[in-house]
């Protein structure tokens, strides 16, 4: 058994939480290759390691004065070493990453040493290698990560070091140069050195017990998702549900590899398991409910337009000739509604309906603006009676009206349509339903 842990900011943020990943690490002899982020917040009025990294950088390019943002990142990796008596040597350390920065080294240098710095700390405190991910992990020109490369070099290094600690992150372009994923790209550090070392599981160590049911700012303590298909996940995290960072699915999807979400303050929690597929049911009959406010629909009416050929795609190209990506399209046999951002729409709604009266001469164009939509996603709603007969009665009780319906074909997920005004009763009403009343 081998698995890659990935420990996020938090569980890195102090001499502390070092303690924790290290106990965790030893509790499971499988938990060979271990990936960090740089320190984070250790409490609210904190600040994240790799802001003040940029901060830094922007203050020496601009030649402005560093001293109170260097003295802040010297004083969080030195509380560290000092407590755990480590021999990193953090000021020398420090002092070589500004003069790299003073003779012109990148921004995307400045950030990733944060989980360089880190990751040789971890290292010393857990007695494991060092392996720089600049090593490991390439870019294309273009930003887009070589994943060719990256599969090679991460089996070849990895096949003789049997544990490891690599920093997450960052990797390097052909020309040896630094160069970061967006931010937290950390947990796809993780992913691809789980897919190069073909590892059984892919455990991802945060500071939440998993991912819940709902927003926790809209429900109170929602219960946390047991286990989650990688399409589940991805309806839920399109819809807003923040998750990790979207390019970690693909290389262990990929490879049938599983990712399991644990909490490095409550290790005993059994977390949240993503997976490819699962004989599994979800507990509630649900998996989870995720939304996003700001959307508008176009309601284009003529008669006999079911019998029109092209009609849809005559409307659909106007949209395409303003770059309006498309939500969902309910349709009638005289009417089709078209949902988009709203913020997308408002700058261009003008000659939207414009364009559409003069591709398809409807009766009328009426925008209904300010509506939500709501993803209820469940793996189990295809063989379960009763999902959508529930849910409307529930929101029927709550008051909401119901502005769109739309279930997809692989009836994974029924989308509904309200205003924004109604959003949260709404979400709450569908998880009362569906979770408290089923606990
Ligand atoms: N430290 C980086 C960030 O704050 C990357 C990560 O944590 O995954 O975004």
């Amino acid at each position: 058994m081998k698995k890659v842990v990935k420990f996020g900011g938090s569980s890195c943020a102090n001499a502390g939480q070092f303690k924790k990943v290290a106990a965790i690490i030893k509790a499971d002899k499988s938990r060979r290759y271990v990936v960090v982020s740089a320190p984070g917040k250790s409490n609210s009025g904190d600040e994240k390691v790799t802001d003040l990294l940029y901060r830094l950088y922007d203050e020496i390019t601009a030649g402005r004065s560093y001293k109170k943002t260097i003295d802040t990142i010297t004083k969080k990796y030195l509380d560290i070493e000092d407590d755990l008596k480590l021999k990193t040597n953090v000021e020398y350390e420090l002092d070589a990453i500004v003069n790299n920065i003073k003779e012109g080294a990148g921004r995307d240098y400045a950030a990733s040493r944060g989980e360089y710095l880190c990751a040789q700390m971890m290292a010393e405190f857990l007695d494991f290698e060092f392996v720089d991910a600049a090593n490991l992990i390439f870019f294309n020109e273009d930003g887009t990560t070589d994943y060719e490369k990256t599969n090679e070099e991460i089996c070849r290094t990895l096949e003789n070091i049997p544990k490891a600690v690599i920093p997450g992150f960052y990797g390097s372009l052909a020309d040896g140069s630094i160069r970061t994923f967006t931010r937290g790209g950390s947990d796809v550090t993780g992913s691809l050195i789980a897919k190069g070392v073909s590892a059984d599981e892919y455990e991802n160590w945060t500071d939440v017990s998993g991912f819940m049911i709902a927003d926790p700012r809209i429900v109170k303590n929602p219960k946390v998702i047991e286990s989650i298909t990688y399409r589940e996940l991805r309806e839920l995290s399109y819809m807003g549900a923040s998750v990790l960072h979207e390019e970690s699915f693909f290389p262990v999807r990929k490879d049938g590899i599983p990712i399991h979400i644990l909490n490095t303050n409550a290790p005993e929690d059994p977390g949240t398991l993503i997976v490819e597929s699962t004989c599994r049911g979800s507990r509630f009959g649900i998996t989870g409910i995720a939304g996003k406010k700001g959307f508008c629909s176009i309601n284009i009416d003529k008669p006999m337009m079911n019998s029109e050929v092209g009609f849809c795609m005559k409307v659909l190209d106007v949209f395409a000739q303003h770059n309006l990506s498309i939500e969902h399209m309910p349709s009638g046999i005289d009417t089709m509604s078209v949902f988009i951002h709203q913020s997308e729409f408002e700058p261009c709604e003008q000659q939207v309906i414009s364009g559409i009266h003069r591709a398809v001469s409807p009766d009328s164009v009426v925008v209904d603006s300010n509506i939500a939509l709501i993803a209820v996603v469940g793996r189990c709603m295809k063989s379960s009676r009763g999902t959508a007969g529930r849910l409307f009665s529930a929101l029927a009780h709550s008051g909401v009206n119901i502005k769109m319906i739309d279930q997809g074909s692989s009836e994974l997920n029924i989308i509904i349509g309200v205003q924004d005004s109604d959003f949260e009763n709404a979400i709450r009403a569908i998880y009362d339903i569906f979770v408290t009343a089923e606990d």
